[in-house]
């Protein structure tokens, strides 16, 4: 295969420390959702690493996403979040895994096409964005529900939303029968032991995100791009660097440019913020962060070359803030000109 130019460095030990301490803080059956190829590290890599830790529940948002897992570690499951749509009855139909069906009109396709098969559903408690309304719980009578779920909006925050949503999931769960009950994702895991039910769906916790302040310290870093060194030169006194000519140097300066850019998912508004890394020593961005290249100013970093690697500071709560971003785009828009390099 053709050399890549930049990569990620995936920790596995960080991701399974991780879903164990998330684990331990729910109390419950904890799984891992997996959507958008594992928040981009590679939904294969992940589940077996989780799996391996201990998860059996996974979640993914379509089909397609579950079909690429191929086949699953043994005694793990699958859910698949978008439900059964129009289009979906010919994967459904071979597939060992279970739709969680989020309007009646899924509700009913599902027992048209499965009858009583198992199926999880979700339902919506405030968020107004997918699942099966309040007022329609009645319509959910005879399905097998393996899990029943709900889906909190403002967990991230000390919002009211979170016990208004609370209230209702548990007024829900006295009227539907499930297996099992699931509300909360990481930030509601954070919330308490009431919110855990029977099984939680962590996502970006695992991946190194930091949702609320509760899990500051606990969650370790996952994931860390390193990036080539395209060219070493310097840079005159008086001269800039990059587009838009924003960095000016006050005295020569050596500088790298590195194989990275936001055409990588490297947001342009890290122009300025972001640091490369060598050693123990941080490295500042000069100018603005091209399509595909960042200059670095390397005067501290003793010995660079072409071709050494180079990592970047990559610590999602402080990229998010620095680029004004949320951690999870910070995470998934990581693309696909990384190779992903699991240690
Ligand atoms: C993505 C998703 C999760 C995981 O959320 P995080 O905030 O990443 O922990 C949980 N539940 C549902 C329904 C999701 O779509």
């Amino acid at each position: 295969m053709t050399h890549k130019p930049l990569r990620l460095i995936i920790d596995r030990k960080a991701l399974q420390s991780n879903w164990r301490w998330i684990a331990a803080q729910s109390g419950v059956e904890t799984g891992a959702a997996v959507k958008a190829d594992g928040y981009g590290l590679g939904a294969v890599e992940v589940v077996a690493t989780l799996a391996d830790a201990g998860a059996k529940e996974f979640f993914v948002s379509t089909w397609d996403e579950a079909e690429a897992l191929g086949k699953l570690p043994e005694g793990a499951r699958l859910a698949v979040l978008h439900g059964l749509g129009p289009d979906d009855a010919l994967a459904a139909k071979d597939s060992p895994h279970r739709p969680v069906l989020n309007t009646m009109s899924q509700v009913q396709r599902w027992r048209a096409a499965f009858g009583d098969r198992a199926c999880d559903v979700m339902i919506d408690t405030g968020m107004n964005r997918l699942g099966v309304g309040m007022d329609e719980l009645d319509g959910l009578q005879g399905l097998r529900i393996d899990t029943l779920h709900g889906h909190l909006a403002c967990a991230d925050e000390d919002h009211p939303m979170n016990a208004l949503q609370l209230e209702r999931f548990s007024a829900a769960k006295a009227r539907v029968e499930a297996q099992r009950y699931a509300l909360a994702n990481s930030a509601g895991i954070l919330l308490g032991k009431d919110y855990a039910f029977d099984l939680v769906r962590p996502g970006i916790a695992l991946y190194g995100g930091v949702p609320r302040r509760e899990a500051e310290l606990m969650i370790e870093q996952v994931v860390t791009p390193e990036a080539q060194v395209v060219q070493i030169h310097t840079v005159k006194a008086g001269d800039s660097v990059g587009y838009g000519a924003t960095f000016t140097a006050e005295r020569d300066t050596p500088v790298a440019t590195l194989n990275i850019g936001y055409a990588d998912g490297f947001a342009r508004n890290l122009s300025g913020k972001a640091h490369a890394v060598r050693g123990n020593t941080l490295l500042p961005l000069l100018g603005r962060v091209s399509m595909d290249l960042v200059a670095v100013d390397i005067s501290r970093a003793g010995d660079v070359r072409e071709g050494d690697w180079m990592a970047i500071d990559y610590q999602l709560p402080q990229i998010a803030r620095d680029a004004g971003i949320s951690q999870y785009e910070a995470l998934t828009g990581l693309g696909q000109r990384f190779e992903r390099v699991w240690v």
